[in-house]
């Protein structure tokens, strides 16, 4: 009699190539069904955000093309997952089901729960680490506990056993004699109906493994190299770009680790060094589940924030009157990514400069980053905001000005985001108030008509900042 099928659930691991659950289900040589299901309830409060779903539906479309090229086909429901894994093992004969873990508070609870359930009812159950070089709950203090500084986390990373060397695709997968429905991958209803915003980011970005992969040769085959010294500079493709095809399971970080590894110099360690910051932000998820939502450090949940309605609207806009800000902004509405550099300076703009809730600044970037990462979005977040882990001092307030000016030094990267500044000479690109009635003329620019002025003062809201973040109470 045939075996019968192994049910490898995929989730945030859309790849072939080093999956082990795919893997181990293909060796045991049991025919395979691969499933997705869209079980938006079981992230909690945090359903993916328009961006995010814009790239699951590209990204899903391109794994069935790729298990199609084996032989196999993707299997897509929609609903609660212990839902509709059961439907499938009904509908399969199944006796068991594999699957590559996640670490989002939400679903990791939902997923225990799911295990419990299946080995209840003697169906085997098992998974894998897919998404990170060290479990989080591996790597811990002299005395057992979580890192709260991350030097010591990655140098404990660093002297850990090296990650395994990723897996091969399968060759081939066995098809079970009747394969299971599918609903069609239009009624995930992932993409935006009209109006469609979608147009920078089909320009931008090849969502699916094959994408993620060009990605990594184009980095490896140059940018990689001058890592190091560039990766702050947003006027050039200085950083490799893979945020959202790590975040899918496109690509994998043992892949980039040790694609890394075979070369030599500051790049590609310092690229190592950026992979372990997504380490540490995964361990502080695990290790401190409420970080997207509470502050990190409990003195910030006194700290006067603003209710400025006005600036979060000009803020998420792109039209604060402060070009680095407004390009950074404006690069993630038409792209749905933002260089890390303008990342910083964008997001301490809004909790410092406006005074405006990391919360608020957490949510945009949900909903609008294609790379949008619970662990990632939050421990930056709060790490700009100055209540995390390990966080940048509450009274280092990011110079919009001098940020930009050292980052973007001809202007390069503004006059691409906002061209109403681009005939500005770069001494006024990143200061255009400065700039004399004849200059501004000859530029076509008329501020508070096409580019709007400053809507605050940085020296002024930079004081009051500081008279804010005097009031609480300092940490233990
Ligand atoms: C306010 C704010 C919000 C952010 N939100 C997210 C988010 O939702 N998702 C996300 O993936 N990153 C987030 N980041 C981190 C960082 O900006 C992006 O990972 C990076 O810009 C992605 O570009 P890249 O792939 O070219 O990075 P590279 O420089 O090529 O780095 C390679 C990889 O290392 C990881 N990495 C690099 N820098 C960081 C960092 N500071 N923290 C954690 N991981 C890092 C990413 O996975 C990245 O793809 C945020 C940063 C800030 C300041």
């Amino acid at each position: 009699m045939s075996k019968p099928p192994v049910l490898v659930w995929l989730r945030q691991d859309l790849r072939l190539a080093d999956n082990p659950a795919l893997r181990a289900a293909a060796e045991g040589g049991a025919p395979v069904v691969a499933a997705y299901v869209l079980d938006d309830d079981g992230a909690g409060a945090w359903k993916r955000g328009g961006a995010s779903r814009w790239w699951l539906h590209h990204s899903l479309a391109s794994l069935q093309r790729d298990l199609a090229a084996l032989g196999a086909s993707l299997v897509l429901r929609i609903g609660p997952a212990a839902r509709e894994l059961d439907a499938l093992l009904e509908e399969t004969g199944a006796r068991a089901v594999y699957w590559n873990r996640c670490y989002e508070p939400a679903t990791r609870a939902r997923d225990e729960a799911i295990k419990w359930s299946l080995q209840a009812r003697g169906i085997e159950a098992r998974s894998f680490n897919a998404s990170l070089l060290f479990e989080p709950w591996t790597i811990a203090t002299q005395t057992g506990g979580p890192f709260k500084v991350y030097s010591p986390f990655a140098r404990a990373c660093r002297a850990a056993p090296a990650p395994a060397a990723p897996l091969a695709a399968p060759a081939s997968l066995a098809r079970p004699a009747a394969m299971p429905a599918s609903l069609p991958l239009e009624a995930l209803a992932l993409l935006p109906v009209a109006p469609d915003w979608a147009g920078g980011l089909r320009a931008s970005w090849t969502p699916g493994e094959a994408g993620a992969q060009a990605r990594l040769a184009t980095f490896l085959a140059g940018p990689i190299a001058g890592y190091k010294e560039e990766r702050n500079r947003p006027d050039i493709e200085a950083t490799s770009r893979l945020s959202p095809h790590l975040h899918f399971g496109e690509i994998s970080p043992r892949q980039l680790w040790h694609a890394a590894k075979l070369r030599e110099g500051g790049g590609p360690d310092h690229f190592v060094s950026e992979i372990l910051w997504r380490e540490f932000a995964y361990h502080l998820l695990h290790h401190f589940p409420h970080l997207p939502e509470r502050n990190w450090r409990d003195d910030f949940d006194a700290f006067p924030w603003a209710e400025d309605k006005a600036g979060l609207a000009a803020w998420r806009r792109g039209r604060t009157g402060y070009p680095i800000v407004d390009a950074g902004m404006r690069e993630l509405w038409t792209t749905g990514w933002m260089h890390n550099r303008v990342r910083m300076i964008a997001a301490s703009f809004l909790v410092k400069d406006l005074l405006v809730h990391w919360r608020q600044g957490e949510d945009w970037f949900w909903d609008t980053l294609v790379d949008a990462d619970l662990a990632n979005n939050a421990a930056s977040w709060q790490w700009v905001a100055g209540c995390g882990a390990d966080a940048a001092p509450y009274f280092r307030v990011f110079n919009p000005v001098l940020q930009g000016e050292k980052f973007d030094p001809a202007g390069d990267y503004v006059r691409r985001f906002v061209p109403e500044l681009a005939r500005l000479p770069a001494k006024f690109i990143h200061r255009p108030w400065e700039a004399d009635d004849a200059t501004l003329r000859a530029a076509g620019v008329e501020l508070g008509r096409g580019y709007p002025r400053r809507i605050v003062d940085h020296g002024v809201a930079r004081d009051r900042a500081l008279a804010a973040f005097s009031k609480l109470r300092k940490p233990a």
